[in-house]
């Protein structure tokens, strides 16, 4: 009895658990380009790019080892636009009497899987994704009977579970997190190495004009897409990034440059979330290095924990809280997102660049996701569903099981504080002591209120006092209430009416 193999575009790893067990001779995989998958949401035109050009290469790899693939590409003339046709459609032509899929990054798949035994009358076997460190039950037992989620225990335990950076029982260097070193701003005269660029091959040029056609109306450049689409040039940029850019990773992990989105960062979440890269094999390449004098522990400790523990921890949080997270809205926010998130066209030099280089690259780094673009939204009160579906169509990474936590927890505390212990809400001193965006933007950003005053520093002072009802009670937060009740009521109305003035005038 021959079985369909379904492989999903984020699933391109040979030891895939939809793969496990595969009989050469009589099963067939699937793969399928689908319109319903690329337009669900208005994905940036390099994100579908991507996932295309991987899956292509990896139907090819799959076949060169002998595999029967049948794939279906986005302009093929009979095609399904569904992934449940797709499957339909597949299981007619190859008389496969089952299907073997590994679960799906997102809720909405899921829930749909579920219904394809009935509807296509075959036994329909979702199997676990077991390229995470920890499965979705061990999540359910690290999180059962806790109060409070927070990634630092979780992360011990992992570090513990895998034995990443440890001496025996004890971390090692004696401490488990060296977040404290990881602060410092980019000195002026620092050369910061180029990412590895590659030039497109037939395959990726190809999906690059399907694409540029299909989706020109979409958010994004396609010029300059420079994106590892194989197993052998996702390692390449591995081993680039642990050579070159990992020794510096962690002091200027928080840095932020204008024009410069990648600095020290590894630029591998689209590859390891496709599955182009193994978690286990990226943290051990960077713990080698330490070992080998080539990298300091504070960049490898905190490289690694951002794998071992924030990627870990964010997927266990999105399918523990369930299909509804991301439609609560703890701090009322209802403001329409502004167009600029779009266009870029605004005064705002560090959102102007944000959204600039997610244009070009999509792709911005974690400081300018979340205290550029996600701050700005929490201050100014955008409802979360919105800003929700902006970062899952802009960046190149973006999938529900990791985008979700990030957005609605991390950036905008719209789930009221289920892992973050108080908003990540900052003013413009903020991105002024982490970046060069100051001294280039139109606003001053020593100045409070007024028209020349930086709009983050008004509108976090405006979010402060508007969201007493919902923060006061948080302890985290009780130093921020006694400093805006200490300040002279007159500056805070001036805040309060320069925050209203600048709200009212944004367009959406
Ligand atoms: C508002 C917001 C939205 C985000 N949306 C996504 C998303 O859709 N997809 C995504 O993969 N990441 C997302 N992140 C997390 C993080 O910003 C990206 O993983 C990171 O910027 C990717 O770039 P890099 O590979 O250069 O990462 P580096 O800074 O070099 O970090 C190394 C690796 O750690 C992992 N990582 C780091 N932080 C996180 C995190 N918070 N959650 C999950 N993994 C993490 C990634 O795999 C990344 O490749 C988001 C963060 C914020 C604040
Ligand atoms: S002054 Fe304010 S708006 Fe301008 S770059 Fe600095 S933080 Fe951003």
């Amino acid at each position: 009895m021959s079985v369909l193999r379904l492989v999903l575009g984020d699933q391109l790893d040979r030891e895939i658990s939809a793969l496990d067990g595969i009989d050469e001779a009589a099963d067939t995989v699937l793969m399928a380009e689908v319109a319903d998958e690329a337009t669900y949401v208005r994905h940036h035109k390099q994100k579908i790019a991507f996932v295309f050009a991987a899956m292509r290469h990896f139907a090819g790899e799959l076949e060169d080892a002998g595999l029967a693939v049948r794939y279906q590409r986005l302009d093929d003339r009979k095609r399904a636009t569904s992934l449940k046709d797709a499957v339909r459609a597949a299981l007619n032509a190859t008389g496969a009497s089952s299907v073997i899929v590994t679960e799906p990054g997102e809720w909405r798949l899921l829930r749909d899987m579920e219904g394809w035994e009935k509807e296509l009358g075959v036994s329909v076997e979702i199997r676990e994704d077991t390229r995470f460190f920890c499965s979705r039950a061990a999540f359910e037992r690290h999180a059962e009977g806790r109060k409070t989620l927070r990634m630092e225990y979780f992360y011990r335990e992992m570090r513990k579970r895998t034995g990443l950076l440890m001496d025996g029982d004890e971390p090692v260097g004696g401490s488990w997190n060296f977040d404290a070193e990881n602060r410092k701003p980019l000195p002026a005269d620092i050369a910061v190495p180029d990412l590895p660029a590659s030039k497109p091959d037939e395959i990726t040029q190809e999906v690059l004009d399907l694409v540029a056609e299909r989706f020109a109306d979409h958010f994004g450049d396609l010029d300059g897409f420079a994106w590892p689409v194989t197993r052998r040039s996702a390692l390449i940029a591995l081993d680039r990034f642990v050579t070159e850019r990992l020794p510096d990773f962690g002091d200027y992990q928080d840095a932020m440059a204008a024009g410069a989105p990648f600095l020290f960062h590894a630029a591998l979440s689209p590859l390891i979330n496709a599955g182009l890269l193994r978690p286990m094999e990226v943290c051990e390449r960077a713990e080698q290095a330490y070992r080998d004098g080539h990298a300091p522990l504070n960049a490898v400790e905190g490289f690694i924990r951002q794998i071992l523990g924030w990627r870990e921890f964010i997927r266990g949080v999105y399918w523990l809280k369930g299909p509804d997270y991301g439609r609560e809205n703890a701090l009322d926010a209802t403001r329409d997102l502004p167009w600029f998130y779009w266009s870029g066209e605004t005064d705002m030099a560090c959102l102007a660049d944000v959204v600039d280089v997610t244009r070009r690259h999509a792709y911005a780094h974690h400081i300018q996701r979340l205290m550029v673009a996600g701050n700005f939204a929490l201050l100014a009160g955008v409802d979360p569903r919105q800003v929700q579906e902006w970062f899952l169509v802009v960046y190149a990474d973006a999938y529900e099981w990791v985008e979700l936590p990030n957005v609605h927890g991390m950036a905008l505390f719209a789930d009221g504080g289920v892992f973050a212990s108080k908003p990540y809400a900052a003013s413009g001193s903020y991105i002024d002591r982490m970046s060069d965006y100051c001294s280039g933007c139109r606003y001053d950003v020593r100045k409070r209120d007024g028209e020349d005053a930086c709009p983050f520093n008004y509108l976090y002072w405006d979010f402060v006092a508007r969201n007493s009802k919902h923060l006061r009670s948080n302890r985290r937060m009780a130093m921020i209430y006694k400093s805006l009740e200490r300040m002279d009521g007159d500056k805070v109305q001036a805040m309060r009416a320069s925050a209203k003035r600048f709200l009212d005038r944004l367009e959406t």
